[in-house]
């Protein structure tokens, strides 16, 4: 069985909710999706509402995402957001462990793991980011750092819930805008790693879960990362957040799948 093609983009803390629904109309009115494609786009929780309303394509060609969750149920958290509540609004997968969620809000292995657990327990699609810093990758200790993520962070899942899971590989110095670009060389190897940890950890069905690759992706580099062999969609910040760039840089990573 081949693994689909992913390909996402989160706007961070940029958009409102009237400028997050044009762009995911706009996207879905032009767009081509073919049928072993699905695309992903996170916004604010504040435009989650909004995007939700917009005539979409279906949940199963354009994935609609929250960036951020918390484990509990309901209770005493202020400012957070539970996953009974992305349900009711119809959201489809949750982003968890970005880079910068993991730096400055100190979010660890082990709340994600909660996260991960609350997510997949309510049936929603999870989307994992991982990858190691500048100062790691000095170390030589990239492969270490994602093994260490992904075991602590999927602790627990069971092999029948790996349908809902998928990898962002981002290692910390390529994204961003000071990230310096990283090479389908640099990539391979850690991509490589990932899905060892993921047959590791889930058998046969761990190797079916999705890797992407993010960090400084654009038009221009998108088909080289997507043409690597542990390599199976792309996820995009600065270049996909217009409808142009967006489409732009999802035809050229399609374009390069091999
Ligand atoms: C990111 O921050 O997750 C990301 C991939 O950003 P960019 O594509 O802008 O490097």
């Amino acid at each position: 069985m081949s693994r689909p093609f992913l390909f996402g983009t989160n706007f961070k803390m940029n958009q409102t909710p009237s400028e997050s629904a044009a762009f995911y109309s706009r996207l879905a009115a032009s767009v081509t999706i073919p049928p072993d494609v699905s695309l992903i786009v996170i916004p604010p929780f504040t435009s989650l509402a909004a995007v939700a309303a917009v005539d979409r394509q279906g949940p199963e060609s354009i994935w609609l995402g929250a960036q951020n969750v918390h484990w509990a149920s309901e209770g005493a958290y202020t400012g957070e957001i539970s996953v009974s509540m992305l349900l009711a609004l119809g959201v489809d997968l949750a982003l968890l462990g970005h880079a910068e969620r993991r730096r400055e809000f100190h979010e660890t292995d082990a709340d994600l793991n909660k996260k991960a657990h609350a997510v997949l327990g309510a049936g929603l699609r999870v989307l994992l980011a991982v990858g190691e810093t500048a100062e790691e990758r000095t170390f030589g200790v990239s492969t270490e750092t994602v093994a260490r993520q992904l075991k602590i962070g999927l602790h627990g899942v069971g092999p029948e819930q790996t349908g809902l899971v998928q990898i962002a590989y981002e290692p910390v110095w390529s994204i961003g805008a000071g990230g310096t670009p990283a090479r389908p060389e640099d990539v391979q190897p850690v991509a490589a790693s990932i899905r060892n940890t993921l047959a590791e950890l889930f058998g046969d069905p761990g190797t079916q879960i999705p890797i992407l690759y993010g960090g400084s992706v654009d038009p221009s580099n998108a088909g080289s990362f997507t043409a690597l062999p542990d390599i199976d969609g792309l996820f995009v910040g600065r270049a996909a957040w217009t409808v142009e760039g967006f489409i732009a840089t999802y035809e050229a990573g399609l374009a390069g799948r091999k």
